[in-house]
């Protein structure tokens, strides 16, 4: 299978996108008008840890002819230091088990990052959690909280003493929100192999996603893939692997996708796609990877779907 497929009656799809219920700038509507005017075949709609989205796409999609997919994007951390999104595909999204996960999941982002805020202003720093909120409009990540406390004014001339200087976000995160660090929360989330489970309980297929930012760091210029990272995601029980997705340029991403469609073959995974579509600025790429090379085939979706109820890990 190749993500580059090109004949006039190939149909494209995208299995990785965003709307207004979590951090995407579109509503479920104008996301699948979007899909609609860009010729996708189906779409996946994953918010993280979210959703609501998928009944209004799905009636838009319907007078569309398009195909929904039921998905959502679930945040697991295997250590403090690391992140790995678990994508839930084909998931029965009305499950009362899901939801109250999905809710639970919401509600710990929230009070740690209240916690957080806590411990900033206990150490006489200028910042509250309305303001933090706003700007986030999503999931609150430490950048979030980092570039409120430095871009207050009144925090000026305690950072300046602390520092030295003037820090950016990353010398604020270092210093202050990385464990050990004087304002540092410990995270209560999901470990990789629970949001796996969690996915399996309500039917779904479980995706590794965009393992190009997760399972590589680039060094010099250069992408060094940590495959012993990838294989621990695969022993946490994952279907499939989003192959099919970018890293900054072109040729950095037609690395990482010979690099994760090999690994997949090898592990006898499902090869999804997707572009991780936000609506805006650096997040993701343009739905269906437009202006890109990458395409993803609608036969990506064909057998995704031959997945289905046959994860033999649990
Ligand atoms: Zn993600
Ligand atoms: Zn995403």
């Amino acid at each position: 299978m190749k993500g580059t497929i090109d004949s006039p009656a190939a149909k494209y799809i995208d299995l990785h996108t965003h709307t207004v219920h979590s951090d995407g700038a579109l509503t479920p509507t104008q996301l699948v008008q979007r899909a609609k005017e860009v010729g996708l075949s189906a779409i996946a709609i994953s918010d993280h840890e979210n959703t609501e989205g998928i009944d209004e796409a799905k009636k838009t999609a319907k007078k569309f002819g398009i195909e929904i997919v039921s998905a959502v994007e679930v945040t697991s951390y295997p250590d403090p230091l690391t992140e790995h999104h678990m994508l839930g595909y084909f998931i029965d999204y009305k499950s009362k088990i899901l939801q109250k996960a999905l809710r639970g999941i919401r509600d710990l982002r929230e009070k740690r990052a209240k916690k957080v805020i806590d411990n900033l202003n206990s150490l006489d720093y200028s910042i509250n959690f309305g303001d933090v909120k706003a700007l986030a409009q999503g999931t609150i990540v430490q950048p979030h909280i980092a570039w409120v406390v430095i871009t207050d004014p009144q925090n000026r001339e305690k950072l300046q003493k602390e520092f030295g200087f003037l820090p950016n976000t990353g010398d604020f995160i270092r210093k202050y929100l990385v464990p050990g660090a004087p304002a540092y929360e410990s995270r209560k989330a999901l470990k990789p192999k629970e949001a796996v489970e969690l996915i399996h309980k309500v039917g779904g297929v479980a995706v590794f996603a965009h393992p190009c930012w997760t399972a590589a760091t680039k060094k010099g210029g250069k992408l060094i893939f940590d495959d012993k990272k990838f294989e621990q995601v695969v022993k946490a029980g994952i279907d499939g692997v989003e192959a099919l997705a970018h890293r900054e340029n072109e040729e950095d991403t037609r690395n990482c996708v010979d690099h994760f469609t090999a690994l997949a073959k090898k592990h006898k995974l499902a090869i999804t796609g997707g572009s991780d579509y936000h609506g805006f600025g650096s997040a993701g790429k343009e739905l269906g990877f437009q202006n890109f090379y990458l395409k993803v085939p609608y036969q990506v979706l064909e057998e995704l779907k031959s997945r289905i109820g046959k994860s033999s890990k649990f």
